[in-house]
């Protein structure tokens, strides 16, 4: 009977948090110190918003239709990586307090849960990257649970307040982080209504309420948490290393064109600071150029920039992975060389790279240095006889 109380008070909890997502029926600490598992009654809102995508077989499409929800793909990936990533996370640059809230405003429609919620989770990850605490490593839990599975996990719901003061201090900030899916259904409904007008207003636009609802919300936000949870899964798996960072984040250009620039993800890690995370002009940061543009307004100022001494390690990386890469492919050629002329000699140069002391005897078995007449010992691989001109 308890059991069923306890069921039920947690189902309707669930419920609950659909609309109010600090309302708890347990305490957050006992809910973080839970393991991982999924809550299913609190990611229905999630499920529908990618089932709504099987929409379009009812509403059909229209190249207006599909414009639009790229288009708000676009705009609201700018939203996602230069508003909850580049301002509320990291604090990158500054604006007044109501072109914050505005910000927060903005970053709502791409429902991603509130700006205080995102930031929090955030921090976490790179207090934790690729460490058991970090909810969403792919080295950790494996590729889809840190590309959508640690989204539905119960311990992941709530927003732990006292880890953002900087932003829950601010109560229009922390309203919109509780009742965060206000904007994302005016969105839907402002879509939905301007489908309609447009249906009337410019019939050759092929276009209806439903089709804008459909296209503009379902599908664009759909590919939108896609795209931004490539970050979580797939820059911490594939691309580059300029820095070593202790976390596994790498840069990738594909990433950096789907994210708006956040496929610089290992420049990210090394400094997070920085407005910009394409640290060179041909690693493209869209984001950082629209912020760039946008500080020249005035509405939002101090951007910080990278530091010389963060190039300077760049540059050492740079240098070093550049003797590596010239020394391996020298070794490289030289013992290929080798295993056409006498195969055991390439095990010998092996082993002389390998051991000091073992090459120290052979040096001494062998007497004086043997390699002098190297292209005399030279022999084609298809005939067995000897070919002379081939450099050592
Ligand atoms: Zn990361
Ligand atoms: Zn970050």
């Amino acid at each position: 009977m308890t059991h069923q109380k306890s069921f039920a008070r947690r189902f309707f909890g669930s419920l609950v948090q659909w609309v109010d997502s600090d309302y708890s029926a347990d305490s957050p600490e006992s809910i973080w110190a839970q393991p991982d598992g999924v809550n299913l009654v609190r990611c229905i809102p999630f499920a529908i918003l990618h089932l709504g995508c099987l929409g379009v077989i009812w509403t059909g499409g229209s190249w207006f239709a599909a414009a639009v929800a790229a288009a708000l793909y676009f705009v609201r990936m700018f939203a996602v990586t230069g508003i909850y990533h580049r301002y509320f996370s990291h604090k990158s640059y500054s604006t007044s307090r109501f072109g914050q809230f505005l910000l927060a405003l903005f970053g709502a429609t791409c429902v991603q849960r509130g700006a205080l919620w995102w930031a929090y989770r955030h921090r976490h990850h790179h207090q934790h990257s690729d460490e058991p605490e970090d909810a969403h490593s792919p080295h950790v839990h494996g590729f889809w649970w840190s590309h959508i599975g640690w989204i539905t996990s119960r311990r992941n719901f709530p927003t732990d307040y006292s880890k953002i003061r900087d932003l829950a201090k601010y109560p229009e900030l922390v309203f919109l982080n509780r009742f965060d899916i206000l904007v994302p259904v005016v969105f839907a409904a402002g879509l939905f209504f301007m489908g309609h007008f447009l249906a009337e207003a410019a019939p050759t636009l092929h276009t209806s309420g439903a089709q804008m609802l459909i296209w503009g919300f379902f599908v664009s936000t759909t590919a939108l948490f896609h795209g931004t949870s490539c970050i979580n899964s797939l820059a911490h798996l594939m691309g580059g290393r300029r820095f070593d960072t202790e976390d596994d984040s790498r840069n990738s250009f594909i990433l950096s064109l789907i994210t708006l620039g956040e496929g610089w993800h290992n420049n990210h890690h090394r400094y997070m600071s920085a407005t910009r995370q394409g640290f060179y002009w041909w690693e493209i940061d869209v984001t950082y150029y629209l912020l760039k543009a946008l500080s020249w307004t005035g509405f939002i100022w101090e951007l910080k920039g990278v530091p010389p001494s963060i190039y300077r390690e760049a540059e050492l990386r740079n240098h070093q992975d550049t003797v590596a890469r010239f020394s391996m492919s020298s070794v490289q050629d030289e013992i290929n060389t080798l295993k056409r002329v006498v195969p055991t000699a390439a095990a010998i140069a092996m082993a002389t790279v390998n051991s000091p002391a073992l090459a120290t005897q052979m040096r001494k078995a062998e007497g004086p240095a043997t390699h002098k007449n190297m292209s005399e010992l030279m022999i084609d691989d298809q005939t067995g006889a000897a070919r002379p001109g081939l450099k050592s």
